[in-house]
């Protein structure tokens, strides 16, 4: 079949490696996308932009036989925004001998990470454009919320009927219309930003393009020497326990008010319960298990809210005094 492929779309600007699959599907003329998919990869199920890595990327590099190189590739993919957080899982070499599965870890909680989410803003300037809408790479990212280019936020929920896409199948491109395409009902996205908000996306971002370059244990290093929780995993005396209890519940707090609960999947289980941990603050300084990024931002921002120092924890390798 794939000796037969005559042409398969090089990647737009910034587009999400799966995209080219939807445009490649749309230039066939054919019903369903599963369909044409099929005819380029076994991994045609829940076509979301959940992974790091799956068969499907493999068998669509190999669809451009060479021609663009894995290093370009990758650009594609959100490789280099898990890299920092996700060191054990996702060399490329690794990557590319195994053909697996390389999937975030501890993502269950989160909204974004399988929904597809688009800016009505791009998606009519690339129809304009190029004729067609496509999925941005920089919309994926689970910890943003706005687009990087217009600064709105981005669509992903009909305010009407629900509807939402896990699964290219269901909506191969985005709308160029703002309307959605099951109901007809023109999207409206409401554009209050909270500051902690805004530091967690322009992060987020920086991170992606690869402006801020640190490494895991180094931003785990400088939020503990910042915030003095060194003392949460140390044997504790009754009364630091009780300290550190109090702080939990802050922080829990702290991400309702703050507007970090929105990138959450649930979050009325923070609201209703005052005892309920979302993210615990020593899991995420001591323990060995990689939770997703967001975490660290937000236990970040909870530590401090000047931007210098926010941003510090993240970029570069120089020790913070
Ligand atoms: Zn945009
Ligand atoms: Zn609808």
């Amino acid at each position: 079949m794939k000796s037969k492929m005559i042409f398969y779309p090089a990647p737009l600007p910034d587009e999400h490696i799966l995209s080219t699959l939807a445009r490649w599907h749309a230039m066939q003329g054919v019903e369903g996308l599963q369909t044409s998919a099929k005819k380029l990869t076994k991994c045609i199920h829940n076509l979301n932009p959940s992974a790091i890595w799956r068969p499907a990327y493999q068998d669509i590099f190999n669809a451009y036989g060479g021609a663009l190189p894995i290093e370009k590739f990758m650009k594609h993919t959100l490789y280099n925004y898990y890299e920092t957080f996700e060191p054990h899982e996702a060399y490329i070499n690794e990557v590319k001998i195994n053909n697996r599965w390389i999937t975030p870890k501890n993502q269950f909680q989160l909204k974004f990470v399988k929904i597809w989410r688009w800016c009505q803003f791009c998606a009519r300037e690339d129809y304009n454009r190029y004729g067609t809408t496509f999925w941005h790479l920089s919309h994926q990212i689970p910890s943003t919320i706005c687009c990087p280019k217009h600064h709105t936020k981005l669509t992903h929920t009909c305010n009407k009927c629900d509807f939402i896409t896990t699964n290219l199948g269901e909506l191969p491109l985005p709308p160029e219309n703002n309307k959605c395409p099951n109901c007809n009902a023109e999207y409206i996205v409401e554009n209050t930003i909270t500051p902690t908000q805004k530091w967690i996306n322009d992060i987020s971002i920086k991170i992606h393009l690869g402006i801020t370059k640190s490494t895991l244990p180094k931003i785990k290093e400088k939020m503990i020497a910042v915030s003095g929780y060194a003392l949460i995993d140390a044997k504790k005396t009754l009364k630091q326990k009780c300290r550190m209890g109090e702080i939990q519940r802050d922080f829990n707090e702290f991400i309702c008010q703050s507007g970090i609960k929105e990138f959450f999947s649930n979050p009325s289980i923070l609201e209703n319960s005052s005892s309920r941990n979302i993210v615990l603050i020593s899991k995420i300084l001591h323990s060995t298990l990689f939770f997703p990024p967001l975490y660290y931002f937000a236990l970040a921002s909870f530590i401090k809210t000047e931007k210098e120092i926010l941003d510090n924890f993240f970029i570069g390798e120089e020790d913070y005094a």
